[in-house]
């Protein structure tokens, strides 16, 4: 298997050729010793619903997975928490403000972006914003709709892990549902 850090050829200290394999997950620079760990970036999901039950699905404006299925969310910036990562990236696609949050589970992913493969562990939230109805796409986002539970078909989710999540989101709905019915 390739290494993660195999795009990074020289030793980002010293520019050194001499940066090697250390480890499955660091190259350490043979020349002055720098050791750099390849770690997986927080990134968030919002699952969305709104008071008919109805998730906020978006459509890919750019690649990777351009034109198929997705939900509002990104990379979360140095110094943020998760849920301020969450609210900016949602206020940035959509418009709109969260109001509730509450952390689902985490699924880790790979995100091929710039020819690299960026490692990423997506945190999936689910979460409710006031006026729903006052949606706008922007960023990467084409366009915005609600969807209700029944609708949704996870193949459509072009993102490995944004598909999973959708799976397990679903399967969990059903049994509160069950539950609570
Ligand atoms: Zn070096």
């Amino acid at each position: 298997m390739k290494h993660p850090l195999d795009t990074f050829r020289y030793c980002p200290r010293c520019g050194s050729r001499g940066f090697t394999v250390n480890n499955a997950k660091s190259k350490q620079c043979r020349d002055c010793g720098f050791v750099y760990y390849f770690n997986p970036c927080a990134a968030t999901v919002a699952l969305l619903v709104n008071e008919k039950n109805e998730l906020l699905v978006a459509r890919r404006a750019h690649e990777p997975a351009r034109g198929t299925l997705d939900l509002p969310g990104g990379f979360t910036d140095p110094y943020e928490t998760a849920e301020e990562g969450l609210r900016r990236e949602v206020r940035e696609e959509t418009g709109l403000e969260l109001h509730s949050i509450s952390f689902l589970f985490s699924l880790p992913n790979i995100y091929p972006y710039s020819g690299f493969e960026v490692h990423t562990l997506d945190l999936f939230f689910r979460c409710q914003a006031e006026e729903t109805t006052r949606l706008q796409p922007m960023d990467d986002v084409e366009e915005l709709f609600f969807l209700p539970l029944s609708q949704i078909r996870p193949e459509e989710f072009g993102l490995t892990s944004v598909r999973k999540g959708v799976r397990l989101f679903l399967c969990q709905s059903v049994h509160t549902d069950l539950r609570e019915g």
